[in-house]
């Protein structure tokens, strides 16, 4: 995870002598380097993929997740107020994830491309990022959907162990690490998130259905959407991306 507490830091002096009125000309399309965005409810896997993907485009994951779940654990007051939320399986508002988004976007190793990981999840934030993009003199290239069936999710997501210390993801049956309770890749605990419990995911998937799947109709209209099957293995899904991503 890049540390954007100094990221932030640099972003207020960029601010500072910047111009955001401004709006520049959209920048040109490079297939290496996409700007799009990974939707789907959670467990569909966009977390991993992103991460992988980013990696081989030379672009940035950003993850509201992370960057919301790190705000929490320093105990900023927006991370006071996303809690709430969070603790309850609910959405965090869009005043505060768009606050966060904003100032990440605006961040130079974004200008070139990205991959929005769980943002946008409402109407209200895709909006918003059309603003913010429009701002920047960039814009959405696609969005990226990850279907998975109800079932399928529930199974994943209460079987999800997560590294304290580098954030990688295991599952008890699918991608067990090779000590039990251990990360393979640094070491770190492992641990079930509290909103990995049935409860929660239960009531994360009916949140999810209820606010986030009106945005599959919104950028179906917009001739955004890319659907893909998103229940194969790591590198079946990776290679469906890839090949609607890279012949946009
Ligand atoms: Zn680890």
């Amino acid at each position: 995870m890049p540390d954007h507490r100094g990221a932030v830091r640099a972003l207020r002096d960029a601010a500072s002598t910047g111009d955001p009125g401004r709006s520049a000309a959209v920048a040109p399309r490079d297939r290496a380097r996409p700007r799009v965005a990974f939707l789907g409810p959670p467990g569909a896997g966009k977390g991993t993929q992103a991460r992988d993907l980013a990696q081989d485009w030379g672009i940035p994951q950003i993850a509201t997740g992370d960057m919301l779940r790190e705000a929490v654990a320093v105990g900023t007051p927006l991370g006071r107020e996303a809690k709430r939320y969070m603790d309850q399986g609910a959405l965090v508002p869009d005043e505060v994830v768009v606050g966060v988004m904003r100032e990440r976007l605006a961040q130079a190793d974004a200008a070139r491309g990205f991959i929005l990981d769980g943002f946008p999840r409402t109407i209200g934030q895709a909006e918003a990022l059309a603003r913010m993009l429009e701002e920047l003199g960039q814009e959405l290239e696609g969005v990226v959907y990850f279907d998975v069936p109800e079932a399928e999710l529930v199974r994943r997501l209460t079987g999800r162990r997560v590294c304290r210390q580098c954030g990688t993801s295991f599952h008890l049956a699918s991608a067990p690490p090779a000590r039990e309770g251990v990360c393979d890749r640094c070491g770190g605990e492992l641990y079930q998130r509290e909103d990995d419990s049935e409860v929660t995911v239960a009531n994360r998937l009916a949140v999810y259905a209820r606010q986030t799947a009106p945005l599959l109709d919104y950028y179906r209209e917009r001739g955004l959407l890319q659907p893909i099957a998103g229940a194969g293995s790591v590198d079946e899904v990776r290679a469906a991306i890839r090949q609607v991503v890279e012949r946009q």
